[in-house]
């Protein structure tokens, strides 16, 4: 089954203490987009400027991403700039420049519509409200957002909840949508805003899952050096949600086993700057280190 993943499709400039890196493929649909692909069909929706290199779009060729919904308008693609500190854990943006985001309205073909599995990867929600308004039936939605969403558009972001199956958060964005300090506390206030499925990401720590059946829990990949954690967010629900799209049988339970193979996936984007590492994996190393994640946690 496909996924449809509609994000930022950009350019960053990412610092850490160790390196500057300009212009690196990125974007929260490139990251959930190639993480997705080694799992399913990825149908993937974004638009880019006419200073995009030829080499990043052939990085999506070869990850067989469907690129009928990518458009290239004339302009800047999106650039996004960070710094991280020495811990590598606080992050602070430098610059955002929408750049042709500003004037960015798909208009899905047929067989996008159709796609069973949707990925509102993080872009602003009236733009994710865009893209779902499009779809058909989708079996599976499931959203992504950031601290600036919940800013300045929070009224159409409280929207988008009541239409979306699946809500992935960080654990510092789930305080601030709820004022909940307690993770079982922020979860139950979110069902109760519209998704069945609550997922809360704790960086370093792992990430929970809130469904009707219970909670599950997964530790992180441990990891000796980070060398950039940016897109792993992305890269978590993009693994995900490519795993769900081919397994068999009841979602909720796919769903835990869904999160392992996001966390894989994220871990590995952390090992490289930008999609570096992630565009060089194959879905036996995802194997491997799924089955190793396993008997690190089997008692
Ligand atoms: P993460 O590290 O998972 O939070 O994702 C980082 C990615 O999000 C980078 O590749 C950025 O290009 C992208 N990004 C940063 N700010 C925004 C924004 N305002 N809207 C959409 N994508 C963004």
């Amino acid at each position: 089954m496909s996924v449809l993943i509609v994000g930022s499709t950009a350019l960053d400039s990412i610092q850490t203490p160790q390196r500057e890196n300009p212009r690196l493929l990125g974007g929260s649909a490139s990251h959930a987009a190639v993480a997705a692909s080694f799992f399913s069909t990825v149908k993937l929706v974004g638009i880019l400027g006419d200073d995009f290199p030829k080499r990043y779009l052939n990085l999506y060729r070869r990850h067989r991403i469907d690129l009928e919904g990518l458009q290239i308008a004339p302009g800047k693609t999106f650039h996004w700039a960070g710094e991280y500190e020495v811990n590598m854990d606080n992050r602070r943006t430098l610059e955002t420049e929408l750049g042709v985001f500003e004037k960015f309205s798909p208009t899905l073909s047929p067989s996008h519509q159709a796609a069973p599995f949707v990925l509102l990867a993080n872009i602003a929600p009236a733009l994710q409200h865009h893209v779902l308004n499009q779809m058909r039936r989708p079996k599976f939605v499931v959203a992504d957002t950031m601290d600036l969403w919940l800013n300045i558009a929070l009224e159409d972001l409280l929207r988008l909840l009541k239409r979306i199956d699946a809500l992935v958060l960080n654990d510092s964005e789930a305080h601030q949508l709820t004022k909940a300090d307690n993770i079982l506390v922020a979860a139950k206030r979110i069902h109760r805003l519209g998704p069945k499925y609550v997922i809360i990401k704790k960086g370093a720590s792992g990430a929970f899952l809130s469904a009707p059946g219970g909670i599950f829990l997964t530790p992180a990949y441990p990891l000796a050096k980070v060398v950039d954690p940016t897109g792993a967010g992305d890269s978590f629900v993009g693994g995900m949600t490519g795993y769900l799209a081919t397994a068999r049988g009841p979602l909720e339970k796919n769903l835990r086993r869904a999160m392992i193979y996001g966390t894989v996936v994220a871990s590995f984007c952390c090992e490289g700057f930008g999609l570096q590492r992630t565009t060089k994996l194959t879905r036996s190393k995802i194997e491997q280190r799924v089955e190793e994640l396993e008997r690190l946690t089997r008692f």
